[in-house]
């Protein structure tokens, strides 16, 4: 790989067009990035929302114009799975993974120890024998293939919410239809692009122990990870395209980038004058409530 100047970057997944959250958290990621010295990227998260190529162009669209930007052409993971499989052979070969056979239901079912944490996967198929392993793929759907964590937790330093510990489970790298995990994909794609500055919504902080630590398997420094809070609606619930007048289409360039501004404090209304009043110390640590 060539050394690059460092970067940051917004990873949208292309399922809807943004809405006033989604910008302002991109905003924060792109002036945290500018702020310290970073390039800044923008990456499509299309393993799951692959017919959604208009949803992605508009997305891209509506970044440029409130005067956000990627210094690379976005990239768009879709582009890259040979990427994930070297990765997911890499770690099959040191004995690290292993197929799990389980359905939802399956999990949600299965017994656990009295302290297992809530949504930790339960570990079933973690211990198969080769036999059994044999008649589960004979039987039924094709497995998925999950991590064979070595640890129960992982600390994660963040710039907002300081030192975070939080659950490592037996994480699924790729799914039983064959499309690699997002945790898998983010963490390879970050490494891959150069990415060591990581700001996105605090609805994704409870999963940076998992991808810290797979990075960690992986040899990859830790990044910088900011967790900003979400944009709620007047209900407290996370804002959503449903409630209606969120977008940019709907909002309007102007609007938009005065709204954020006066959320973060800012006089300046433009991206590049608020880089100027832009300090990491002194943003909201509390949800925005939208409109
Ligand atoms: N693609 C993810 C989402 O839209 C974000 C991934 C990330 O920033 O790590 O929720
Ligand atoms: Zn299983």
């Amino acid at each position: 790989m060539t050394s690059r100047a460092p970067a940051g970057r917004f990873a949208p997944s292309p399922s809807a067009d943004l809405h006033i959250g989604n910008l302002r958290t991109a905003l924060l990621a792109w002036l945290f990035a500018r702020s310290s010295g970073r390039r800044f990227l923008i990456r499509v998260e299309d393993l799951d929302d692959r017919t959604s190529g208009e949803t992605a162009a508009r997305q891209i669209a509506d970044l440029a114009a409130i005067g956000i930007a990627s210094d690379d052409p976005p990239e768009y993971q879709t582009a890259h799975t040979e990427r994930y499989t070297r990765v997911i052979d890499a770690l099959s070969g040191r004995g690290l993974t292993y197929e799990c056979y389980c359905s939802r239901k399956d999990i949600r079912s299965a017994p656990r120890a009295p302290h297992a944490p809530e949504g930790a996967y339960p570990g079933t198929c973690r211990n198969l024998t080769a036999e059994q392993r044999a008649e589960r793929r004979a039987s039924g759907r094709p497995p998925a293939l999950r991590l064979r964590s070595e640890v129960t937790e992982y600390a994660v330093r963040d710039l907002l919410h300081g030192t975070y510990t939080g659950v490592v489970d037996d994480l699924v790298l790729r799914r039983g239809d064959g499309v690699p995990a997002y945790n898998l994909a983010v963490v390879v794609d970050d490494a891959a692009q150069g990415i060591d500055q990581v700001v996105r919504g605090d609805d994704l902080l409870s999963s940076s122990p998992r991808q810290a630590y797979l990075g960690s398997l992986l040899g990859y420094p830790q990044p910088v990870y900011a967790h900003v809070p979400l944009v709620l609606n007047a209900e407290g619930k996370r804002l959503a395209k449903r409630d209606g007048a969120v977008t940019l289409a709907e909002i309007g360039v102007t609007e938009t980038l005065h709204r954020i501004a006066g959320s973060l404090g800012f006089t300046a209304e433009d991206p590049q004058q608020m880089l100027a009043e832009f300090d990491p110390a002194r943003l909201p640590r509390q949800p925005w409530i939208y409109p």
